[in-house]
């Protein structure tokens, strides 16, 4: 039996083939039925164009139905599908190209569809074994070399059955859509849970505000990254009727502020559930769909999935193994086997503990933690003080060298504040090593397209503050 992720999706299509897969607001709506003819097409087209099986197919688009269509056709010819962010520059994109040799590298889905116009639909699904390779996804690569994580048939499938299953998604669900495709959120994450319910998503090519209230009025769940739920919380037009539609909000790609839990709760009444995961294993944990979703955990490992503390430590780096585990990076043997143990558990980088109940609480990235005179700092324990402060919308703490200390403790801050007096009620809670020696206070801090704040541009931004 064949392992065709695309043939365990389109088992999940309607029986009735005219109900929608995408309802873009203003735009025609695309049938089930529709897609699977334009998925048919183009995988003729990439045929035509000599794509085999295992080939890479690189593909840097803006958001589009069509480039959900290409993802699809890749699967069905058991081509490996490679995603690339739309932001990234010619120089960039030049990289992932010479890494991944793509047969086929399309930068206008658009007219890649006009050309698959005219031929026969090619209805075959390509066998694939669960070990095949179905996508490559590069990390953002904040250091070094973007690495191209390998994901296979099997992974995907296995994440994806879990998760319909975690949320509870069915037939009557219909998913607003916002976030982008070239990530794993986006492509596997949202994309997988619908098709598998055969259930129709609300398409916004980009966040918006309005449109996403707007859409709310016919939805039932959301994904959003921590962004969205900040964005929407600013706006007057999120309130308990505008969400009396949804029965589920999700979060993840990005630690959720406990504040915008509590204030999305108090103004909807509901309580997103964050989950968390990454490009090398998709959805790791999760907080539960019945049951108490707390606000700064993200819940329970999926089922399937065996999640340790290495080194024994109460609070240290997140081992996991399990069915949705990438294979390795892409032609890097070496940063393949560096980052799995011997017994086959992946070392994620996260930091984070489990508490008595099993409940994961992530604080941060192993690389973000700040040694200051051998002393260990984590940034979490500093910013969950400084986010209660008044005056302080988001905070992010790095290390800065340091002539003294090695490194000292650095809080850039979203909003505004005294430095001195902050400083000094910091003092207060915290021993001195950990207390912040300055605080910057910036009008947004810097986040890449998946809301995530970048640390290492603020470790190059306030690097001298010491020297
Ligand atoms: P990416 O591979 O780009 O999806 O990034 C994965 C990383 O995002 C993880 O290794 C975590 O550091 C972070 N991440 C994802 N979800 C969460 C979450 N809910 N809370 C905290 N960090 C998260």
């Amino acid at each position: 039996m064949s392992d065709n992720l695309y043939s365990l999706l389109a088992a999940g299509f309607p029986a009735d083939r005219g109900r929608h897969a995408f309802r873009p607001p203003g735009g025609p709506a695309v049938s089930y039925g529709e897609l699977e003819q334009l998925t048919a097409r183009v995988a003729a087209a990439l045929r035509g164009r000599g794509v085999r099986p295992g080939d890479r197919v690189a593909l840097q688009v803006e958001k589009s139905i069509e480039a959900v269509v290409i993802y699809l056709a890749t699967l069905r010819i058991g081509a490996v599908f490679l995603p690339l962010n739309a932001a990234y520059t010619p120089a960039e994109v030049d990289y992932f190209l010479r890494d991944a040799e793509p047969a086929v590298f399309l930068q206008d889905a658009q007219a890649f569809l006009r050309e698959a116009a005219d031929l026969e639909p090619d209805h075959g699904v390509e066998p694939r074994s669960a070990s095949d390779l179905a996508a490559i996804i590069y990390t953002s690569g904040t250091t070094g070399r973007s690495k191209g994580a390998m994901l296979t048939h099997g992974a995907l499938a296995a994440n994806a059955l879990a998760l319909h299953s975690a949320w509870g998604f069915s037939r009557d669900d219909v998913l607003l859509h916002a976030l982008p495709i070239f990530h794993v959120h986006g492509l596997f994450v949202a994309l997988h849970c619908a098709f598998l319910s055969g259930c129709p998503m609300v398409w916004l090519n980009r966040f918006d505000e309005a449109a996403v209230l707007e859409g709310l009025k016919g939805a039932s769940v959301m994904m959003g990254v921590p962004t969205f739920y900040t964005r929407l919380l600013a706006h007057p037009g999120l309130t308990r009727e505008a969400t009396a539609h949804m029965r589920l909000f999700i979060s993840g790609s990005a630690p959720l502020l406990e504040s915008a839990f509590v204030a999305f709760e108090a103004r909807t009444g509901h309580r997103i559930l964050e989950r968390y995961g990454m490009s090398e294993a998709v959805i790791i944990t999760t907080n539960p769909l019945d049951g108490d979703r707390l606000p700064g955990s993200v819940g329970y490992p999926l089922p399937g999935v065996e999640l340790r503390i290495g080194g024994g430590e109460q609070t240290g780096v997140i081992e996991i193994r399990g069915p949705s585990v990438f294979l390795g990076y892409w032609e890097m043997p070496e940063k393949t086997a560096e980052s799995f143990r011997e017994d086959g558990f992946f070392i994620t980088g996260d930091v984070g503990r489990l508490d008595p109940d099993g409940r994961l609480w992530i604080s941060g990235r192993a690389k973000d933690l700040i040694i200051s005179g051998g002393y260990n700092v984590y940034p979490k324990e500093v910013e969950l003080l400084l986010d209660e402060e008044p005056g302080v919308r988001e905070s992010a703490v790095i290390g800065a060298p340091h002539p003294d200390f090695g490194e000292g403790v650095v809080a850039v801050v979203e909003g505004e504040g005294d430095e001195a007096a902050l400083i000094a009620s910091l003092r207060s809670r915290l021993a001195g090593y950990k207390t912040p020696k300055r605080i910057v206070f910036v009008d947004a801090l810097p986040r890449n397209a998946m809301g995530k704040v970048q640390k290492n541009l603020l470790r190059q931004t306030y690097g001298d503050l010491f020297t």
